[in-house]
């Protein structure tokens, strides 16, 4: 059976159900495969022309056995299905632009972001596994997002039975579109609330309620349980690797790469879920030549991979990117563990010194072998906005400000390596989604004005439709708002409050 190990050592093994039920491992940690599957070039063959729910439950299933095949596919159909994907091109399409350059677009699910790519089947994974071995105890999901998890979560968990979920977002630090898709939220179990702060205070809020031990016992008297829909739940990183083997396999279909030639892909980054599902695809035996980490103004990843040296003592900047703001990268730990040996003492130390003095660094072992996959750079708003304008003008592609970060940095990958590799860039955002900002680097008149003005306006300049999930939002009133060290009693007062939307 696929077991799951803690990062930070000292645990027994658990199933990949107990995994996903619990979000976060013992001691501040996550679960990883203790094994992770790989298939031979031949095996691949056999996964090839599935289609993408088929290929999902496949994937899944060699990672997380423990849930039944017919289980996985019954998920994965609803997931990934008509009519929250809309279109003929199915959830995960690759446009290439020429010049051995494509994209992967993520953003065609219910809420335009590639947060849905998880978080559409991640429902379904956390429900079985409560069934499985819960205690019957309701759910409580809470969620930190720079943006596109909240809503994308909310969706996924709208009006789903034993969960409520409740998603926190810093006050200020995501797009009118998002803050308006989050509080246009209808579920009777779903619940929003801006937090003063930015998003790590967002994150090390929600991580701090996981690891309250009076906060755990006062919920265990109310016959509730708290698990996490972000990407620091297995539950959450594992649908993500599916998109990677779907993304070569409708490149080799196009002819566009030689079976078992290697790629490489883009990935803007954040908390690095998007990035390690490559890197965890990679290990399951796809050609994947070099993944390329892509961040914003807040590049501490970048400095670390160029360094060593993790620092997150250094001014954090808003930028057009939003979701990308992020110092604390979560997911680096699983990465971390593996490049170290699996030495949970070390992970230990690491993340302790984060903790205290935002700082850890690491030996040239674990940097030497991480560059061997990994490369990273950073590109500037303006850079951005100038490859926005670029790729439209050359090539009559739209990126979103996110996507057009992972562009500048594969220019910049290209003219220091001179590798000429086949290479996808995540596209993972959809460029209405952040319309303003796109109209600006585009150069139009109308970009100062309001977001849901300028989606429309977007869509006649391009000549491309609008994703139907953006269309008919307008601006809402925030329906929660609280102090960073106010997120328990809010939570608490959630837990009493008998609708999302009251
Ligand atoms: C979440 C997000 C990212 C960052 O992804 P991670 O998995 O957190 O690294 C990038 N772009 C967009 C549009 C996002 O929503």
């Amino acid at each position: 059976m696929s077991m799951y190990i803690n990062t930070r050592g000292n645990a027994e093994p658990v199933s990949s159900c107990e995994a996903v039920y619990s979000g976060m491992a013992p001691g501040g940690g996550l679960f990883v495969p203790r094994s992770v599957p790989r298939y031979s070039m031949e095996e691949l063959q056999t996964l090839e022309s599935l289609s993408y729910p088929e290929l999902a439950a496949a994937v899944l299933n060699a990672l997380m056995d423990d849930y039944p095949g017919p289980v996985l596919r019954d998920f994965a159909a609803k997931a990934y299905g008509r009519p929250a994907w809309g279109g003929d091109a199915g959830p995960a399409p690759v446009k290439m632009i020429g010049g051995g350059l494509g994209f992967l677009e993520l953003f065609h699910g219910p809420t335009a972001a590639f947060k849905d790519m998880a978080l559409q089947i991640m429902p379904y994974l956390l429900t079985y596994a409560a069934q499985r071995t819960g205690d019957g105890k309701e759910i409580l999901i809470l969620v930190a997002t720079s943006g596109d998890t909240g809503k994308a979560a909310l969706e996924g968990f709208k009006d789903v039975p034993g969960i409520k979920i409740a998603v926190f977002y810093p006050n200020g630090g995501v797009s009118p579109v998002q803050e308006a898709q989050m509080n246009a939220t209808d579920g009777r179990n779903t619940y929003v609330c801006a937090v003063e702060g930015n998003f790590d205070d967002c994150q090390n809020g929600v991580k701090a309620v996981f690891g309250n031990e009076e906060m755990i016992r006062l919920l265990d008297g109310r016959g509730v349980r708290m698990s996490s829909a972000n990407s620091i739940n297995w539950g959450r990183l594992a649908p993500q690797i599916v998109y990677y083997f779907h993304a070569y396999f409708a490149l080799s279909q196009q002819k566009r790469v030689q079976w078992g030639a290697p790629v490489n892909f883009v990935a803007p980054t954040g908390n690095f879920g998007n990035i390690l599902a490559g890197w965890y695809a990679k290990q399951m035996g796809l050609p994947v030549h070099k993944l390329i980490c892509a961040s914003n103004m807040n590049h501490v990843l970048t400095d670390f991979f160029q360094t060593g040296i993790y620092d997150r003592n250094r001014p954090f900047y808003y930028t057009n990117s939003p979701s990308m703001d992020i110092l604390i990268s979560s997911n680096l730990e699983r990465l971390l563990f593996e490049m170290s040996g699996r030495d949970g003492e070390m992970i230990r130390d690491w993340m302790g010194g984060l903790a205290g003095k935002g700082r850890f660094q690491v030996g040239g072992t674990v940097k030497k072998a991480m560059n061997e996959v990994l490369w990273a750079g950073f590109a500037t708003d303006e850079e951005g906005s100038d490859m926005i304008r670029e790729i439209y003008e050359q090539n009559h592609y739209v990126m979103d400000p996110h996507t057009a970060v992972g562009m500048a940095v594969y220019e910049q990958y290209r003219n220091q390596t001179g590798d000429e590799t086949l290479t996808l860039i995540d596209a993972t955002a959809s460029p209405f989604k952040f319309s303003g900002s796109v109209l600006a680097a585009l150069g139009h008149p109308a970009a100062e004005r309001n977001e849901f003005e300028t989606l429309k306006i977007l869509s006649d300049f391009t000549g491309e439709p609008a994703h139907p999930a953006l269309l008919g939002l307008e601006e809402r009133p925030r329906r929660r708002f609280c102090r960073r060290d106010e997120m328990e009693p809010m939570i608490l007062s959630i837990l009493d409050s008998d609708s999302g939307t009251d």
